[in-house]
């Protein structure tokens, strides 16, 4: 038996295309603004991977670079800015944070309407409401979870679900996600008796625990679909590399599985851009109504 590897890249791709097309239909590009505080590596390469991106599709980017001792007021300050500004559709601020300031308290201040991160507690109380409407914008990595299961016709009525990671940005509406789709849900976490009694009940199973290795083929069900969000930067033979929570190559001979990097990620950035292209759509629609 030979099971499939959850690229992310096709559902990516499928995606981009159909924001391409209704970008072009808006009489000007959208734009995406970019806050960074400090110099955090892999941020600087996940800002870039969006910029590019979103530049294929005809979504035009501001970054805004901050740093790293900023105080949190000045950062409040920047994003009352970028709420006021008529040609910013939509921003993110882009995570982690350096400590010292409160991520959640930055996140209240966005303007819903322009959250393309899809971070607001009013966006997030949307997605335990299910309520997906035209004002609302889903978190890009959980959304792109669910576009990679729907893709590969992962069943969902009914299934086992397994997540693992409770965390405000992937865990928890993953698994909001999931329930309003029919699944039955277990989150685990860190304090979780006996993870791999949850795991191997698992019809689908998503990870995102920052954890390297943490899921091994003996923790899977036979024939499970298996998303993989984890990303950990590590040094291979004195190489910066990045891996997942999943033993892939173990996994794969017993399960369906998203490899990293090439499977969540790609999704993540496409679901953003999908976000801002609807934020310029509902920024029009909204102007017209004005005038
Ligand atoms: P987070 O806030 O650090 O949360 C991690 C969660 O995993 C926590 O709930 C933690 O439990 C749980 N966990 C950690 N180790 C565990 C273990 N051994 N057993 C069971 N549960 C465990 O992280 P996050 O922001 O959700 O991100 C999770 C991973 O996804 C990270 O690697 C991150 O880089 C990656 N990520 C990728 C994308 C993408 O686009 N590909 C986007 C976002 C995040 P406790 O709550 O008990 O501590």
């Amino acid at each position: 038996m030979t099971y499939k590897t959850l690229s992310g890249k096709e559902p990516a791709e499928e995606v981009l295309r159909d924001i391409e097309h209704r970008a072009k239909k808006l009489h000007r590009k959208p734009m995406l603004a970019i806050i960074v505080v400090g110099e955090y590596k892999p941020s600087q390469i996940y800002v870039k991977r969006k910029i590019e991106t979103a530049a294929r599709v005809g979504v035009d980017t501001e970054v805004h670079r901050l740093p790293e001792e900023i105080e949190e007021k000045e950062l409040i300050a920047l994003i009352e800015r970028l709420n006021q500004d008529k040609k910013v559709d939509g921003y993110i601020v882009q995570t982690p944070l350096p400590k010292h300031i409160n991520a959640q308290r930055v996140f209240e201040k966005i303007d819903p309407h322009k959250d393309v991160d899809g971070f607001h507690p009013r966006n997030m109380g949307k997605v335990l409401l299910n309520i997906f409407d035209e004002n609302m914008f889903p978190p890009a990595t959980p959304s792109g979870v669910m576009k990679i299961l729907h893709y590969y016709n992962a069943p969902i009525d009914g299934a086992n679900v397994c997540v693992v990671g409770r965390s405000n940005i992937v865990g928890k509406p993953i698994a909001m996600m999931l329930l309003h789709h029919n699944a039955t849900v277990s989150i685990c976490h860190t304090r979780t008796r006996d993870l791999a009694s949850y795991t191997k009940n698992a019809d689908i199973l998503v990870v995102a625990a920052g954890n390297p290795g943490l899921v091994k083929a003996d923790m899977v069900k036979e024939g499970a679909y298996i998303v993989d969000v984890g990303t950990t930067r590590v040094l291979i033979d004195g190489k910066d590399k990045v891996v997942g929570d999943v033993d892939f190559e173990n996994v794969i001979k017993k399960a369906n599985c998203s490899p990293v990097p090439g499977g969540v990620g790609p999704m993540t950035v496409a679901m953003l851009i999908a976000n801002t292209v609807k934020a310029a759509e509902q920024n029009l629609a909204r102007l017209n109504k004005k005038s």
